[in-house]
């Protein structure tokens, strides 16, 4: 009789978390027509940011090709023309790629940016058909001009590299970061 009891304390210990559940709204949601709000840090996709004047904050100093533990990011970087600056430093990223498949999202690239020119941001539904597909160049990852946003840095506990005014990487040059031969070029698209 004490057995038959205690399993029906079990049994109703089991099916009042059942019916607990049946009261509370689904935890799925129809993807892709209804999307989920992500947490602002949540690391995504690349976007590469530029400044209110439509200048790009990268300054090609490759500190974010040297420190990614993937080889995920290749850049050529060039320097300005004075009298037509693509960046805010002695040089620009001519050719900026970063390979999505390769990539292990672990943030260290916008960590070491000093100037708050890439960031990893919301955009995770990330597939293509090819490899190449998701071999992303300067162009696909620049925000479009006219718009100058500080990304999911804005989120984070402590400020970024380029919020501490240490280091703006202006003044970086290709002697001072070896001419952007860390990696083994990627394939080209
Ligand atoms: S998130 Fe990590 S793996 Fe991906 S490009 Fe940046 S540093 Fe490399
Ligand atoms: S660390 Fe920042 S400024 Fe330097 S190359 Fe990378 S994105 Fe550009």
């Amino acid at each position: 009789m004490d057995e038959i009891l205690s399993d029906l304390v079990a049994l109703g210990k089991g099916l009042s978390i059942t019916f607990k559940n049946m009261l509370r709204p689904p935890v799925t949601v129809e993807y892709p027509e209804k999307k989920r709000v992500l947490p602002a840090r949540t690391r995504g996709r690349h976007v590469l940011h530029r400044y209110e004047d439509g200048r790009e904050r990268c300054v090609g100093c490759l500190l974010c090709q040297g420190t990614c533990p993937a080889s995920a990011i290749y850049i050529e970087a060039r320097e300005n023309d004075p009298a037509r600056p693509v960046s805010a430093g002695e040089r620009y990223a001519d050719i900026f790629r970063v390979d999505l498949l390769r990539c292990i999202y672990c943030g260290h690239c916008e960590l070491a940016c000093p100037t708050n020119a890439i960031t990893l941001e919301s955009n995770t539904a990330l597939a293509g058909y090819t490899r190449q597909s998701m071999v992303m160049e300067k162009e696909e990852l620049l925000e479009p001009m006219g718009s100058a946003t500080l990304g999911s840095t804005q989120a984070w506990d402590a400020p970024a590299p380029s919020q501490m005014t240490r280091f703006d990487g202006s003044e970086t040059s290709a002697a001072a970061v070896g001419k952007g031969n860390l990696v083994r070029r990627l394939p080209e698209r």
